[in-house]
């Protein structure tokens, strides 16, 4: 796992823990711009996230 891609996020809809469901075989790491999805274990919510809004923090450049 690239260390920039979180295994969790806080879900938007009811603030619980939401899970990353995709998973990279080692010879095809994800890449910034890869959309990756995650699931609320509470609303069973699922969220499809651009690996930049996640992993990736701090960046001044990637002000929207
Ligand atoms: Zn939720």
């Amino acid at each position: 796992m690239q260390p920039w891609v979180v295994e969790t996020i806080p879900c938007v809809e009811c603030g619980a823990t939401a899970h990353l469901l995709t998973g990279f075989p080692p010879d095809d790491p994800p890449r910034p711009g890869d959309i990756v999805a995650y699931r609320c274990e509470e609303c069973m919510d699922r969220f499809d996230v651009v690996l930049d809004d996640v992993g990736i923090d701090d960046q001044p450049d990637s002000v929207w």
